[in-house]
């Protein structure tokens, strides 16, 4: 089985994390690419779907005006205009709203996608090496999302590189999709190298039966925006929200709120884990509503999806 589609696939795995290097000049290597990714095979073709924005991953970026990271709450940062999911200050909008935002309306790369169309390769890509160590809790509702930061000490190792796990946070509806259906959730667990490289993983939640590890989490959840809060008598673990299967399909893309900033490696594991309704509806009122950024274009980017039998 290893043979010349496992090489194959090797060595386009190989391009795609040499890749990250150049990805902020969008262009050139995904282009070229692109054509030879025309062995697009299963990896699930699919629509595109018609989930919204995301928000929280570029809370982690130290970039972001709306890093509100440890004070929470308000979005009122040094001059960064106010932005959200719906309306006049909406995902079409946001591109125009700040001369930093332009990527958000201009970038090649943007986030998320729909994980099931054109331009995906199945492959077996290194697995990710997970070290999540547990975590006093610290969560905030930053009015975007709510997300919960992580202590230093966790983090994955993926295409011989090390990232640290910065925080999680979630989207309702789920930001990316595999055909046209969005999930009922979406966490983003957000890690930055040594150098500055910052890597998402993200699983896809669907409806179903209560989660046990997100009742710790939602019990401290503010239901409205405002300042981190943290305790020391409750521990969470991230590990705790992984699926059993965390092979993964892998593009270099954005982060899914403003600034948009490019550059960001996603791997959105294939497998899934279950979020309760009332859940679900807890977390959409603390955050007033959908939170998810709409589907962008692919361009010419190459998906690397998980083989379908694996
Ligand atoms: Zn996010």
């Amino acid at each position: 089985m290893k043979s010349l589609a496992y090489l194959f696939a090797a060595g386009l795995l190989a391009w795609a994390f040499g890749a990250q290097a150049a990805s902020q000049d969008h262009g050139s290597a995904d282009t070229g690419h692109a054509k030879s990714a025309a062995v697009d095979q299963k990896g699930g073709g699919h629509g595109a779907s018609a989930d919204k924005g995301a928000s929280a991953d570029k809370h982690a970026k130290p970039t972001g005006g709306h890093a509100k990271k440890a004070t929470g709450g308000d979005a009122k940062k040094g001059g960064a205009p106010h932005w959200s999911y719906a309306g006049r200050i909406g995902p079409e909008e946001w591109g125009k709203l700040s001369r930093d935002f332009r990527a958000c309306a201009a970038g090649a790369m943007q986030s998320p996608i729909d994980l099931g169309g054109r331009g995906s390769l199945a492959a077996t890509g290194e697995a990710i090496a997970f070290d999540y160590r547990v975590t006093p809790l610290s969560i905030v509702n930053n009015g975007h999302t709510v997300q919960v930061n992580y202590a230093p000490g966790s983090s994955i190792t993926v295409g011989g590189k090390r990232y640290e796990l910065l925080q999680f946070h979630f989207h309702a509806p789920s930001e990316h999709g595999v055909g046209s259906r969005p999930a009922a959730m979406e966490v983003h667990f957000v890690h930055k190298s040594a150098d500055g490289e910052l890597a998402v993983v993200g699983v896809l939640i669907d409806g179903g039966q209560e989660n046990l590890a997100l009742r710790e989490v939602w019990a401290a959840m503010p239901k409205r925006a405002g300042p981190e809060r943290t305790s020391n008598q409750v521990v969470v673990n991230g590990r705790d929200l992984l699926p059993d299967d965390t092979s993964y399909y892998r593009y270099m893309g954005s982060l899914t709120t403003p600034p948009c900033t490019e550059g960001v490696n996603w791997y959105m594991l294939k497998g899934r884990i279950e979020v309760g309704v009332a859940q679900v509806e807890r977390f959409a009122a603390a955050v007033g509503g959908p939170n998810a950024r709409p589907t962008q274009a692919l361009n010419h980017r190459l998906v690397v999806a998980p083989r379908a039998a694996n």
